[in-house]
C-alpha cells in the first residue's frame, strides 16, 4: 500500500486492475468491474481487483512512446491493462487520441501537448477506455466520443461525453466509422493522410492482424468466440467502401499495405468456414 491509498481523505481515482477501465473517484468500487465479468473479457484469476491510478503512477510505471510513422505514435504501458496499444495522430490542428493508455501520467501529459491541442478522445469499444475522463480532465475537458451503442459501458461519465452515431470527421482528415461486430458500436478510424497519403484504418479489434498476414474478426479475443458469416462480411462490406492501404489495431498489430484488399480476402476465408463450406476438411 502506498501513501496515498492509506490516507482516507484523499480521493483515489479508481481503476479495474484487469482491464485497467477507470471508475468515478471515491470509495472503492465494490463487485464486479462488468467489462470484465463479460463473456468477451475474464476476471484475471478469478478475483475482482481494483487499482487506483494514484498507486499505479507512484509504483513508477510509465507510458512509453513508439514512433510508427510521420504523425502516428503508440501509447502503451507494460503492466497496465491487457496491454493495449493506444494510437496520437497528429493533424495539423492538434491530435487525436484514439484508444487510450490505462495510466496518465505527467511525462505523458507533455508529451501530448507538445503535439499540439487534443482534439479529442475516442476509444475503438468498451475495453479501450483505460483512464479516458482522466486525459480529458488534463486537456481541458477535450470531448470524450463514445458509440452510443455502447453507452451502457461507460463506467466513470462526465459532461465531456459525445455520444454519436453516425459516420463524422472527428478531427481534419479523419473520420469515424462504427463497423460493429466486437462490440455493438466497435469504431474504425480513417485517417487520410497516413501510409504516405494512401490512408490508414485505425481498427481497435474490430478487424484484427494476424500471423499469416492476413486479418481476423471475433466477438472474444481471449476466449475465442467467433462472429457469423453474415456479420463478418457487413464488417468487409462497410470497410470496403473505405480508402485505407495499411491497418493498425490496438495490440501493435499491423498490416502495412494491401490492407484493404486483404481485409476482403480474409473476412471471405473467414465467413466460408464459419458457415460450413470447409466441413468436410475437418
Ligand atoms: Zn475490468
Amino acid at each position: 500500500m502506498t501513501d496515498q491509498s492509506t490516507d482516507s481523505t484523499k480521493i483515489l481515482h479508481w481503476q479495474c486492475a484487469g482491464c485497467a477501465v477507470e471508475y468515478p473517484p471515491g470509495p472503492q468500487p465494490t463487485g464486479l468491474c462488468p467489462i470484465c465479468a463479460d463473456e468477451r473479457q475474464y476476471i484475471p484469476g478469478g478475483v475482482q481487483r481494483w487499482v487506483s491510478t494514484e498507486e499505479l503512477v507512484a509504483s513508477g510505471l510509465q507510458v512509453e512512446f513508439t514512433h510508427l510513422e510521420p504523425g502516428l505514435t503508440a501509447l502503451t504501458c507494460d503492466g497496465v491493462g491487457i496491454g493495449q496499444s493506444a494510437l496520437l495522430i497528429e493533424t495539423a490542428n492538434g491530435c487525436l487520441l484514439f484508444d487510450v493508455p490505462g495510466l496518465i501520467t505527467e511525462a505523458a501529459v507533455q508529451y501530448i501537448r507538445a503535439r499540439g491541442p487534443l482534439l479529442g478522445i475516442v476509444a475503438s469499444h468498451p475495453h479501450m477506455y483505460g483512464v479516458q475522463q482522466q486525459y480529458s480532465q488534463a486537456f481541458d475537458d477535450a470531448p470524450i466520443y463514445v458509440a452510443s451503442k455502447d453507452a451502457e459501458w461507460v463506467q466513470y461519465s462526465s459532461e465531456a461525453i459525445r455520444l454519436w452515431d453516425e459516420p463524422f470527421e472527428v478531427a481534419t482528415g479523419i473520420w469515424l466509422h462504427q463497423v460493429g461486430g466486437h462490440f455493438m458500436g466497435s469504431t474504425v478510424a480513417v485517417w487520410s493522410a497516413g501510409a504516405e497519403g494512401r490512408g490508414v484504418l485505425l481498427a481497435g479489434d474490430a478487424i484484427f492482424p494476424v500471423a499469416d498476414g492476413n486479418v481476423t474478426f471475433l466477438r472474444s479475443y481471449p476466449n475465442r468466440i467467433p462472429l457469423s458469416a453474415a456479420v463478418v462480411r457487413r464488417i468487409a462490406a462497410q470497410a470496403g467502401a473505405l480508402e485505407f492501404d495499411r491497418l493498425y489495431n490496438n495490440f501493435s498489430g499491423t498490416v502495412p499495405s494491401d490492407a484493404h484488399q486483404i481485409v476482403q480476402y480474409s473476412a471471405e476465408r473467414y465467413a466460408r468456414w464459419v458457415s460450413g463450406e470447409y466441413d468436410a476438411l475437418t
